[in-house]
């Protein structure tokens, strides 16, 4: 253990002596994308919903980033500064997911530059990785919810596509689902971050594992050592990805 990595774990809050869980079997595949949400207006919306999904699945980087700059689907619109719409390597073999963006992040137009990001940073490092550097973050809503307020349904239905779009252009091999929100949406569940955690599951056929998300973790010091553990986890099946993908001599 570097000098270095000692430093960046005490950062962190885990001492490094944290050993991996054993892994499970891979899960089924979840449905995709979310289910048609409340609205607060017409008679058949998830039409509407639908044709909206179905145009951002089909745009490239350029339209899908112009898309998300001028979105107006929700009323979150109205109060934000910056959309964020999501930053780093639009070819990296990690997607990180979040929820959504805080008053730092919708100040700058960049996710994770607040307190929560620069712990998700140091995790990053503890690692071996770095933002930007085949490292892709992005949320599931790309506009602040005032006061940083869950985000609603209907918010989610109508912002998601987005990521979803993004995760499908980018072609990721692990994405890393920080917290409810990010879990909910591409596992299509309920269940609590606890039990989610330290298990495989696919979106899309990309691997994906669940932690904790970063601003919980700063509310709740103790299970920053579960989180090093998820991270390790996930280290751990990267290398086994490309293991399993290299040719075999
Ligand atoms: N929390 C998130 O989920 N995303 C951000 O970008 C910042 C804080």
């Amino acid at each position: 253990m570097s000098a270095r990595r000692d430093r960046i774990l005490a950062e962190i809050g885990v001492r490094p002596r944290w050993r991996l869980r054993n892994r499970e079997v891979p899960e089924p595949a979840p449905a995709a994308a979310p289910g048609p949400a409340a609205h607060p207006a017409g008679d058949r919306p998830e039409l509407e919903l639908d044709d909206r999904a179905a145009r951002i699945a089909r745009m490239e980087w350029p339209a899908l980033k112009s898309a998300v700059a001028t979105c107006e689907a929700c009323g979150l619109c109205r109060t934000r500064t910056n959309t964020v719409f999501g930053v780093g390597d639009e070819r990296a073999e990690w997607v990180i997911v979040g929820e959504a963006p805080g008053a730092e992040e919708d100040a700058r137009g960049e996710p994770f530059v607040g307190q929560a990001g620069r712990l998700l940073d140091s995790m990053l490092a503890a690692v071996g990785l770095r933002r930007g550097e085949n490292v892709y973050i992005a949320n599931v809503l790309k506009c602040r919810p005032p006061g940083n307020r869950n985000p609603e349904p209907f918010e989610v239905a109508q912002c998601s596509p987005h990521l979803v779009r993004q995760i499908e252009l980018i072609g990721p091999k692990v994405i890393l689902a920080m917290g409810r929100a990010a879990a909910q949406l591409l596992l299509n569940t309920d269940a609590s971050i606890a039990s989610l955690r330290g298990r495989l599951f696919r979106y899309q056929g990309v691997t994906t594992i669940v932690t904790y998300h970063p601003a919980y973790l700063l509310r709740n010091l103790p299970d920053k050592s579960k989180a090093w553990e998820d991270l390790c986890f996930a280290r751990a099946t990267m290398k086994d990805l490309k293991a399993a993908a290299a040719p075999q001599s």
